[in-house]
C-alpha cells in the first residue's frame, strides 16, 4: 500500500505499488511504522510545487524498521528501529561536508538549489517517500539513525522533521537574551519554533496565526502570547505597538506559501506561488522586525515570483535567514531534548490515521478540520 498522486487535490490509495528493492549497495529497505502528513506536503498536494508527478508517492516524515540493506551498509542492521531525516544526505559532498544536509549536492545533481528529499517531486531528485509500507533509502549509512530504547515513536517521528525545523528556526534568529520574538504561523513548525526559542533566552514570544484552536494549543504548550491576526487592526502595527515602536527583535515565518490554492496567482501566464495570507506573513514580518533585527524564513516558497519588501530590508538593515532544517546535524542534541522532557513533541499529534485513509488525512489536514495540529498515518 502507498499513497498515490493523482493531481491537485486528488489522493488515491494504490494496492498494486511494487516494494521497492535495493538499487545501490548504499541503500537501506524500511517498513514504515509511522508517517506524518506535513504543512510542506500541501503545498504539494494543492498542485504548488513544479514538476509533482502523477503516481508519485509522498511523504518525507517517517520511522521504521529495517528490512533490508545493501552491500554496502554498516551503520545499521536489519531489524533495527530507525529515524530517518526528511533530506536525503551523500555525507561526503561540499555541503554535507559543512552540515549542510538540505543542501546536499549528490542526491540531488540536478538542481543548484536544493538537495535531495524524500517525496517531494523532481524538483528535490524525484525520490520517492514515506507514505507506504515501504521505502527505499538511499545513503543508509548517513542518514538513518537507531532510535534509543527510550524514546517514544512518536517523538521519535517528529524529530525527522518539525522539531529541527521549529529548532533550527529559532537557533537562526540569533536569539539574544531577552528577546522579544514573533512568530507567525501556528501549524507544527510555528508551534515548535516558539518553543524552541525560550532554549534560546528569548524574553517574550508572540505568535501570530488565525485559527483560534491553534492559537489556544500554542499558547499553554510553548507558554507564549498568542494573537489571531484578524482580530488586529494591522498585525505589524501591533507588532511596534508593544515593542515601544522599535519592532520585534526576531521575527519567524513558519507560514511559507500557505497552499490555498484559490489565491494562487498567475501573472504573464506563469504559475506563482504567492497568496495573500502567506505574502502577507513574510511582509509582516520584514515590516514588524526592528531595524537591524533578524527574520528567519523556514516557511517553504516556491523558487520564484515572492514579493519581499526588499527596500525595507535593505533600509532597516535587516539580516534575512532561511532554509530548509538540518535534520542530521541537529538530531543528536534535539534526541537529548525529547529523553529530558525539555521537548514534547509528541503532544502534537492529534490524529492517527490508518494509511488506507491517507485521502482523508489529506483533506483533514489541508482544510483544518477536527482541530488538526498532526496528523500521522500508520500503515
Ligand atoms: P501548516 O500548514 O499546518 O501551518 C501553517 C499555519 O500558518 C496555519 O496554521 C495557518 O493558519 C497559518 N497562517 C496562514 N497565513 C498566515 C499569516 N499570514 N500569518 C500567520 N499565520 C498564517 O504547516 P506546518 O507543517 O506548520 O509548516 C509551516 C511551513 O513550514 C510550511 O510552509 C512548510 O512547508 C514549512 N516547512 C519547512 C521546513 C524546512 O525545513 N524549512 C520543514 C517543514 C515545514
Ligand atoms: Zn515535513
Amino acid at each position: 500500500l502507498a499513497m498515490n498522486y493523482r493531481g491537485t487535490r486528488r489522493i488515491r490509495l494504490d494496492h498494486d505499488k511494487p516494494i521497492p528493492e535495493i538499487e545501490h549497495p548504499q541503500d537501506a529497505i524500511i517498513k514504515v511504522t509511522r508517517s506524518c502528513i506535513c504543512g510542506s506536503d500541501l503545498h504539494l498536494y494543492n498542485g504548488n510545487v513544479p514538476d509533482t508527478r502523477i503516481g508519485s508517492t509522498f511523504g518525507h516524515e517517517f520511522v521504521g524498521i529495517v528490512e533490508e540493506i545493501g552491500t554496502d551498509v554498516q551503520n545499521i542492521k536489519v531489524g533495527d528501529q530507525v529515524i530517518v531525516p526528511f533530506n536525503i544526505a551523500c555525507g561526503q559532498c561540499v555541503f554535507c561536508e559543512q552540515e549542510l544536509y538540505a543542501s546536499c549536492h549528490e542526491s540531488n545533481p540536478q538542481s543548484t538549489a536544493l538537495g535531495g528529499i524524500f517525496g517531494y517531486s523532481h524538483i528535490a531528485g524525484g525520490h520517492e517517500g514515506g507514505q507506504a509500507e515501504y521505502v527505499r533509502v538511499p545513503y543508509a549509512n548517513v542518514g538513518p539513525m537507531v532510535i534509543p530504547d527510550n524514546l517514544d515513536l512518536d517523538d521519535a517521528v517528529l524529530l525527522t522533521d518539525i522539531v529541527p525545523t521549529g529548532y533550527q528556526a529559532a537557533e537562526m534568529g540569533g536569539i539574544q537574551k531577552g528577546d522579544t520574538v514573533v512568530v507567525f504561523g501556528a501549524g507544527p513548525v510555528g508551534i515548535m519554533a516558539a518553543k524552541c526559542s525560550w532554549l534560546f533566552g528569548a524574553g517574550r514570544v508572540i505568535v501570530i496565526d488565525q485559527e483560534e484552536y491553534r492559537l489556544d494549543f500554542v499558547q499553554k504548550y510553548a507558554d507564549c502570547e498568542v494573537y489571531n491576526f484578524n482580530s488586529l487592526e494591522d498585525p505589524v502595527k501591533f507588532i511596534k505597538q508593544t515593542t515601544d515602536w522599535l519592532g520585534a527583535d526576531v521575527c519567524i515565518d513558519a507560514v511559507g506559501a500557505e497552499a490555498a490554492g484559490d489565491a494562487l496567482q498567475t501573472i504573464t501566464g506563469r504559475k506563482l506561488l504567492l497568496q495573500a495570507g502567506s505574502a502577507t506573513a513574510l511582509q509582516w514580518a520584514i515590516n514588524g522586525v526592528k531595524k537591524g533585527g533578524i527574520v528567519s524564513v523556514v516557511g517553504v516558497y516556491g523558487p520564484t515570483g515572492n514579493l519581499v519588501p526588499i527596500g525595507n530590508v535593505v533600509n532597516k538593515g535587516i539580516t534575512v535567514r532561511a532554509g530548509q532544517a538540518s535534520v542530521k546535524r541537529l538530531l543528536p542534541k534535539l534526541i537529548e531534548h525529547v529523553q529530558k522532557g525539555v521537548l514534547n513533541p509528541k503532544e502534537l499529534i492529534t490524529h492517527r490515521i490508518p494509511l488506507e485513509e491517507v485521502a482523508d488525512g489529506y483533506r483533514i489536514f489541508s482544510e483544518k478540520l477536527d482541530h488538526v495540529i498532526k496528523p500521522v498515518l500508520i500503515p
